[in-house]
């Protein structure tokens, strides 16, 4: 069975690249019902923190991306991954190398002045270098020196790289602690990982990775390397480009459906299709579907998936994801109306939950004052006579419904030979405090009649 897995380093938040590789992976194990496994790659301890772990999982919850095995933290597996590098050293497959800082700094600046791609020259390779007893050593992969590490990348295509062109890896440091690319092999080999989907910062390690699978006589997984994503502007996607962290859009209002949607677009396809459930994702992803080229953030477009999203989406599972928005605006929806209700109310009108907070607010809470501008418009001096009489027939009302509401406003209207506007724009201004809402029947339909007669009273004051 298919078994893939997201590693994040956890030195910062999941950012959009991090999500889009996660979900890609986490979609392909789900379209083979297959496994997908979250691995924590925290061997940098200086970098690592509890904070980034969080975040991490942070978002991968809210994104929806569930992981079947994990996390597993490779800080706690580091018995195993030294328990093989003895072995291989056994195997003669790896060897201890005692150069000091000092040469090996000199040999590079000797290889770029001659104009050669900086590589370890493995003097210690044939264990004839001359070395204190007690001096400090790290150990080396041996990588072959004949032949080529071929593999057929399922997003870049066949990859050849000669052997000669790799040097010899150090996979364990002076201070004994194994290195990244020796735990992601061990880790990937022992996960059961068939098909490793990652960033394409990561192709050059692939070929030196693949050979120390060999040494180990581990089976090699398929690769997946997915390209970078660009701002706008064509620079990699760095925070000058505003959220990039995932929770960032979170908080900027959007749904995590629209924020996968997006990313799955985002260097992927089906045609021409744009919009995809969840399910759908499942059902049409492949790898060998993913773009080779950089894709670039199109911030509109995710706007526009999110705007559809909120119109689309049940209006309860909206309302779940509006309730952060509503804390978080310090809104207090115990006294107003149902969320979804105010979801479907608003649902048009809104590109992002934190508008719709805002927009809204009125509906939870009484207010002090109506809006200058607006009142100024519309409710003084001219609209004491129609705010009066709507007043007195909604006190009236006792079928408190949308459809009963607006009859009663266009029965004052009528009455008082004035268009729907001179007595609808007053009526809203008294009732929200500001000058735009929706229909105004379904506002008031969401207020309950003491607020509504209050508020009237308030403007008629
Ligand atoms: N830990 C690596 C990173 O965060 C990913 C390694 C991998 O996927 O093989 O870039």
């Amino acid at each position: 069975t298919v078994k893939t897995r997201f590693a994040p380093s956890p030195t910062g938040f999941l950012h959009v690249g991090g999500a889009r590789t996660a979900l890609y992976s986490w979609l392909y194990a789900r379209h083979q019902q297959g496994e997908f496994v979250l691995r924590i790659e925290d061997t940098d301890v200086e970098r690592s923190t509890q904070e980034a772990i969080d975040a991490i999982l942070e978002g991968m919850n809210w994104l929806g991306l569930s992981w079947d095995e994990g996390p597993y933290y490779q800080t706690k597996r580091f018995d195993r991954y030294n328990a093989l590098i003895d072995q291989l050293l056994a195997e003669g497959k790896a060897y201890k190398c005692y150069c000091s800082r000092e040469r090996l700094d000199a040999l590079r600046e000797q290889q770029m002045a001659d104009g050669e791609k900086p590589r370890y020259d493995g003097a210690c390779r044939h264990g004839d270098h001359d070395h204190p007893a007690d001096a400090p050593s790290v150990i080396r992969f041996r990588n072959p020196t004949d032949g080529a590490v071929v593999f057929d990348d399922h997003v870049r295509g066949r990859i050849e790289i000669a052997n000669d062109q790799l040097d010899d890896l150090i996979i364990r440091r002076t201070d004994g602690a194994p290195t990244y690319n020796f735990c992601v092999v061990v880790d990937d080999w022992d996960m059961e990982i068939t098909h490793v989907v990652r960033g394409e910062d990561h192709i050059n390690n692939t070929p030196r990775q693949i050979n120390i699978y060999q040494a180990l006589g581990a089976p090699v997984p398929e690769f997946a390397h997915v390209s970078m994503i660009l701002g706008d502007d064509g620079a990699k996607l760095s925070k000058r480009h505003g959220a990039v962290s995932v929770m960032q859009y979170r908080d900027d209002g959007y749904l995590p459906q629209a924020l996968l949607n997006y990313l799955v677009r985002l260097g992927w396809s089906n045609g021409d299709q744009e919009i995809f459930s969840l399910e759908e994702m499942i059902e049409l992803f492949s790898l060998d579907a993913i773009s080779k080229s950089a894709s670039a953030f199109n911030t509109d477009k995710l706007l526009w998936l999110n705007q559809h999203y909120i119109k689309s989406l049940p209006a309860d599972e909206v309302a779940g994801h509006l309730q952060w928005h509503i804390q978080d605006q310090g809104i207090d929806a115990s006294k107003g109306p149902a969320l979804a209700e105010v979801v479907t109310l608003y649902a048009e009108r809104c590109n992002t939950l934190k508008e719709l907070a805002a927009q809204s607010r009125y509906l939870f809470e009484d207010f002090a004052e109506f809006e200058a501008g607006a009142a100024k418009k519309h409710l003084r001096p001219v609209a004491a006579e129609p705010l009066a009489l709507v007043r007195a027939k909604l006190a009236e009302l006792a079928d408190w419904q949308a459809p009963s509401i607006h009859e009663q406003i266009n029965a004052a209207a009528a009455e008082l030979e004035l268009g729907m506007g001179k007595v609808g724009m007053p009526l809203r201004v008294a009732v929200t405090g500001i000058g735009q809402s929706p229909a105004i029947d379904g506002v008031i339909a969401l207020l309950s009649k003491e607020q509504v007669l209050a508020r009237i009273d308030m403007a008629l004051a």
